[in-house]
């Protein structure tokens, strides 16, 4: 490899995508879609730009799936059955869901368990509702909990939030208004908290810097320092 690196871009449909071209005695090239999102083309000694951007532009989809990943991968949530058993999670850890008859409707959380006590066990749409609502609650403490901290860090980086609202989304984490709200998925109550600051953060620097420019991983650097490790955490999360 002899260091030099240039920059490059391609126009795919709408999209513009950048990227840093280097050489290397390698007989292949190789495209790496980096964490940042940045784009690193190796291509053998002598590549000529245009063969390089034809390969660019062939594997332009990957690289845009590639980054979607990195940005927001959210798995797909296998359907719930609100049966005793089955697992649900919670701030990164795994509880199993338990149904019994009781006196009064309630939930409540216990030693790796989810108790939930009603009048008619068997009644599994009130048990889902039961269960619901104690997840939408608890998001709504934990996750007002930390927009309040972090948008507070946030201030002194000139990034204003306004406040946040939680949403069912089927593909993101997060994304935020150009109002200032942050829209928080609801299933992000399952990732663990350091996860849930990620997303938090991340979108709190869209506040200010909307597209994932450098800018937007500075300011995402000194507000977040070890972002990366709390985004590859959260993209090994497993919903339930
Ligand atoms: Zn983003």
């Amino acid at each position: 490899m002899n260091g030099f690196m240039r920059e490059l871009s391609i126009q795919y449909g709408r999209k513009r995508i950048e990227f840093q071209l280097m050489y290397s005695a390698r007989k292949t090239l190789a495209i790496d879609v980096h964490p940042d999102l940045s784009v690193v083309v190796t291509a053998p000694n002598d590549t000529a730009d245009s063969a390089v951007e034809e390969k660019v532009h062939k594997r332009a989809a990957w690289i845009v799936q590639q980054r979607r990943l990195f940005e927001s991968y959210l798995p797909s949530i296998p359907p719930r059955q609100y049966v005793s058993g089955e697992s649900h999670r919670y701030l990164g850890r795994q509880y199993r869901l338990r149904v019994r008859q009781g006196d009064d409707d309630n939930v409540k959380m216990s030693r790796g368990q989810i108790n939930v006590t009603l009048a008619n066990s068997r009644n599994r749409d009130r048990v889902r509702s039961l269960v619901q609502r104690w997840f939408r609650e608890h998001a709504g403490i934990v996750f007002s909990q930390l927009f309040d901290e972090w948008s507070e860090k946030a201030r002194r980086f000139g990034i204003e939030a306004d406040s946040f609202q939680i949403r069912k989304m089927k593909t993101r984490w997060g994304s935020c208004t150009q109002g200032g709200t942050l829209l928080l998925n609801s299933e992000l109550i399952a990732a663990p908290k350091m996860c849930i600051e990620y997303v938090i953060v991340h979108e709190l620097c869209h506040l200010k810097e909307h597209n994932h420019g450098n800018e937007f991983f500075n300011l995402l650097k000194k507000l977040m320092p070890d972002w990366e490790r709390r985004r590859e955490r959260l993209n090994k999360c497993v919903v339930a």
